[in-house]
């Protein structure tokens, strides 16, 4: 059976999304879970966009072995020397350089005649393939070039070298019939076409980037861009876990495969979620809470009866299970390194340690602590290190109740000093929140606040995610506790400190 290679940018194109961004560590946690989840290449970054971004990009070539390492780059040298010396720790490493083709991106952005961008996209696949021999190039908004030059870029940068031609949806305009005849028009007009690998990546502004890119994969393209819950620029890109499971669960009738371990979809998904902050919704195809939720009595029965009646996949495909009990109060040091290693989770000693008290702390309060508890902990930790923490919640006092007006009182740390400050507000929320304010004596813009518990039961850890505005920057901020007005405070100061450390 022939195979779809699986270009994963979640790192790249889906840290794009507003509201987004991850720190180094975080990014490595994502990486690691990338090559576990079997993904054939993946864009670690855009290495000459920041110092951080370069960073993130060497660091993972360093570490994380399994696929191919792609960086990003304009059709530029300097972009490319940048974007290689990034990559080159990876035995497997791939320069991914591109330049706008359609008529309405040369004339206003780039300023240059069709010539000029040919010329350009020729040196910039020369210059990459003289680095590596891995070379992919993406005519940037090609949906919306002009057809025989579309073709004309494509055959000389394969003949410059190119092993992969991505042809993108740049903007989500394309419909399914008429991408799929983009890609078979290139098939057969471009001579040379056989000597690379043709890719899609396809936006979603129109809800039909997963299915975009299948109509190209049935017209020849052998790489699918994609992204871990479809993250990505505006409305995001074709989501990775919906591609490989229509791949997958239609076999018979796209007779191709992935190499993707499908039974890593939910645990790298949750993984993107909640250090991304992106929430994703109930109802997402494949990792939505209510993928395979049978609501109605007729289907439960059914489910129960022959599972297959309602049921096209099974939750056990992409590896969801029971939420499981793992550890309690008297479990030691052994029993809860053992668990991280079940659940895939690398920490360094001094991480470990902190991790540990936070377990121990929270087996004080919570009778059972189970593998999303766990997950949280980590998650915290995560966001945390490699930064120096800024503000820290010390305590906090709310009094609030049916007819009377909500006070806190709330004792924040920054390095030894310690600052407290009370206000009173619509709620306990509000209150802590102005409170907070009232220290750091600035005015954030709350827009979006949600808490949720992460495991069962009345004891469950509550998890507030919120998102705040700062200068008409988004900021996300993630906090767990098993009170939910703390878990909210630590959501609000770790957005604050995202912003201070700006
Ligand atoms: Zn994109």
């Amino acid at each position: 059976m022939e195979k779809v290679i699986i270009f994963d940018t979640t790192l790249r194109d889906g840290e794009q999304s507003p509201g987004a961004s991850l720190n180094t560590k975080q990014k490595l946690e994502i990486a690691h879970q990338l090559s576990a989840l079997g993904v054939d290449v993946f864009e670690a970054g855009f290495p000459a966009s920041s110092p951080g971004d370069f960073e993130a990009v060497s660091l993972i070539a360093k570490k994380v072995k399994g696929p191919i390492i792609c960086g990003l780059a304009r059709a530029l040298r300097k972009d490319i020397d940048i974007c290689f010396n990034a990559i080159k720790h990876s035995k497997k490493r791939r320069i991914h350089t591109f330049l706008a083709t359609s008529p309405i991106h040369m004339k206003y952005k780039l300023k240059l005649t069709p010539n000029e961008v040919l010329r350009r996209a020729v040196d910039a696949v020369k210059y990459a393939k003289s680095k590596t021999f891995d070379v992919e190039f993406s005519p940037e908004d090609a949906a919306r070039s002009e057809s025989d030059f579309l073709c004309r870029v494509v055959e000389a940068v394969i003949d410059a070298g190119a092993t992969t031609v991505n042809i993108p949806d740049t903007v989500g305009y394309s419909i399914p019939s008429e991408f799929g005849e983009l890609i078979a028009r290139l098939f057969a007009r471009v001579p040379n076409i056989n000597k690379a690998v043709i890719s899609v990546h396809c936006h979603n502004d129109l809800g039909l980037a997963v299915a975009n890119s299948l109509a190209a994969v049935m017209n020849g393209a052998r790489q699918v861009e994609c992204t871990i819950n479809g993250l990505g620029e505006r409305a995001g890109n074709a989501s990775l876990e919906e591609i490989v499971m229509c791949l997958r669960t239609r076999k018979k009738f796209f007779n191709l495969s992935t190499g993707i371990k499908t039974t890593e979809i939910s645990k790298t998904s949750k993984l993107v979620s909640s250090l991304t902050g992106m929430i994703i919704q109930p109802n997402k195809a494949i990792v939505g809470n209510n993928a395979f939720a049978h609501e109605a009595g007729i289907h439960q029965h059914g489910v129960l009866a022959r599972s297959s009646t309602y049921e096209i996949m099974t939750p056990q495909s992409i590896g969801l299970k029971a939420s499981s009990l793992v550890l309690g109060k008297h479990s030691g040091r052994h029993a809860f390194e053992k668990k991280l290693r079940e659940l895939g989770i690398r920490l360094t000693p001094g991480e470990f340690e902190k991790a540990f008290k936070d377990f121990k702390t929270l087996a004080d309060k919570k009778k059972d602590i189970y593998d999303e508890d766990i997950e949280s902990i980590i998650e915290d930790e995560l966001s945390q290190s490699g930064e120096k923490r800024m503000y820290e919640l010390e305590n906090i006092f709310i009094s609030s109740g049916t007819g009377m007006k909500p006070v806190a009182r709330i004792k924040l740390k920054k390095g030894n000093k310690s600052f407290s400050a009370e206000a009173s507000g619509d709620g306990p929320v509000d209150s802590s929140y102005k409170a907070v304010d009232k220290i750091i004596s600035q005015k954030f813009k709350l827009i979006d606040y949600s808490v949720k518990s992460i495991s069962i039961g009345k004891d469950a850890v509550g998890e507030a995610m919120i998102r705040l505005n700062y200068k008409g920057k988004t900021f996300f901020g993630r906090g767990t506790s098993t009170d939910v007005i703390e878990a909210s405070v630590k959501a609000y100061l770790s957005a604050i400190n995202k912003v201070l450390r700006k």
